[in-house]
């Protein structure tokens, strides 16, 4: 037999070499003497196999995940269903490209999402490579339906790296730096970000909806797009009634409302889509990253009118919806749904929650605790001035990979940590990565 993978890795934090040990060393040399220098790593090592809750390296390393690959993995690395399906499906066809012969697959994961996303009116969905893609489909779907141009994104929103989505992303390092000029008829205005504004969320969304009125007015508007939860903006659940204020606004006026559920999406927040929390139904909805355990696959959802109003051919792409994406993903909502993961999430958010709750009686520099299941973060900031400590994050995070524990940092300010685990990890590994998280924050804060 083989060696062990995916669920049936050893299930434990075991650090058996420096990290990065040898092996994940020289790789990082032929790395660095092949691949292009523009590209970041979180950790330094690299992964030889990955499944439940951890990623084993190069040098025999098991680290615990918390990061799932920023939110893609929730079912777990190599999950059974998810391997069985990509390997079925490549034995039939591998590819036709969906717009010159279509396959089940596909229109099954249409299917899923139609039934899984929130709104039970008619709806059609259209599928991408990337999260990127499904936004900037979003955004041209938009348009065609209205016949107008202007579209409004959010403070700290992230939306992707493509030049429509780097328009919509607020973030400028890494994400936008020298990389203009971007897509046009693009407008920012302010979001709720409650540990900083201190607004309710009907005050900020008044904000919102006055900065839209006076600056782009609704008869231009084609589309407003929010993550319900900010991902990469470091985790910001923006106070309640916000979402739900600001999508009557855009019904009310004819504007779509699109939710981006990429980081949100597929159990992640404890139920399927974080929309669901305050009720709150989008006209269109991107989901991406958690659809199919791993595979690149993305997709557009949305009401049947808008859908349907592209012109015959006006949207695809050659790759879109690929075969073995589609089946990974089918295989990947089947595990969600008999796993019920929606309630694993909760379950790990409370834990992840109740723990950093404990730790912050006594490290001051935790200004902000904040997530929806297990999708949780910490923002650094000094306790007076809440100026950002972007220092800490960075430095926490190459602790707990020196000890085996892989976390992600995030936010506007680099001052997050924010926690992603893949909902099957087990309790203890969760504990003991937690152990090492909290003893990591405590030394560092205090030095
Ligand atoms: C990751 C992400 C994207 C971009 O997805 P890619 O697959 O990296 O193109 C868009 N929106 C949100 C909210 C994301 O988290």
């Amino acid at each position: 037999m083989t060696q062990p993978s995916g669920p049936e890795l050893e299930q434990v934090r075991r650090v058996v070499t420096e990290i990065p040990g040898p092996r994940s060393l020289e790789l990082a040399q032929r790395r660095k003497e092949s691949v292009s220098a523009a590209l970041g790593a979180a950790v330094p090592v690299y992964a030889d196999r990955a499944g439940g809750g951890v990623v084993v390296d190069v040098d025999g390393n098991s680290l615990i995940d918390l990061g799932s690959g920023i939110a893609v993995t929730n079912v777990g690395n190599s999950a059974p269903l998810v391997v069985e399906a990509i390997a079925a499906q490549a034995h039939l066809l591998t590819h036709t490209c969906f717009m010159v012969a279509g396959y089940e697959p596909y229109i099954q994961v249409c299917e899923e999402l139609n039934a899984l996303t929130p709104g039970d009116y008619d709806k059609r969905s259209a599928l991408f490579n990337s999260g990127a893609e499904a936004v900037e489909n979003a955004i041209k779907i938009a348009r065609s339906y209205t016949g107008r141009n202007a579209v409004v994104a959010v403070e700290h929103a992230y939306h992707g790296r493509t030049n429509m989505t780097m328009a919509l992303t607020a973030k400028n390092m890494p994400y936008k730096h020298r990389f203009g000029p971007f897509a046009p008829e693009v407008y920012r205005v302010p979001t709720s970000y409650p540990v900083r504004d201190g607004l309710t969320g009907i005050e900020a969304a008044q904000r919102t909806i006055a900065r839209i009125e006076t600056e782009v007015a609704s008869e231009n508007l084609a589309a407003l797009i929010i993550e319900p939860i900010q991902g990469e903006g470091g985790f910001i659940v923006p106070a309640e009634g916000f979402l739900p204020a600001i999508q009557k606004w855009c019904n009310d006026h004819d504007v779509v409302f699109i939710a981006d559920e990429i980081q949100t999406g597929f159990c992640r927040t404890g139920d399927w889509f974080a929309c669901n929390h305050e009720e709150v139904i989008p006209d269109l909805i991107t989901t991406a990253k958690g659809i199919a355990g791993g595979m690149p696959l993305a997709g557009v959802t949305g009401r049947a009118a808008i859908m349907d109003s592209v012109h015959a051919g006006g949207l695809g792409g050659t790759y879109g919806g690929n075969p073995v994406a589609c089946a990974a993903a089918v295989g990947a909502i089947k595990t969600m749904r008999e796993q019920d993961l929606a309630q694993r999430a909760r379950h790990i958010g409370s834990v992840m929650h109740s723990r950093l709750q404990e730790l912050a009686k006594d490290v001051d520099v935790i200004a902000d605790i904040r997530g929806r299941g297990a999708m949780m973060a910490v923002e650094f900031a000094d306790p007076e001035s809440l100026n950002p400590r972007a220092d800490l994050p960075k430095r926490i995070a190459a602790t707990c990979a020196q000890q085996g524990v892989i976390v992600l940092t995030a936010g506007t300010f680099g001052n997050v940590i924010r926690l992603l685990p893949p909902l099957v990890i087990s309790d203890a590994l969760l504990e003991d990565a937690m152990d090492v998280l909290t003893d990591a924050i405590r030394v560092e804060a205090s030095r």
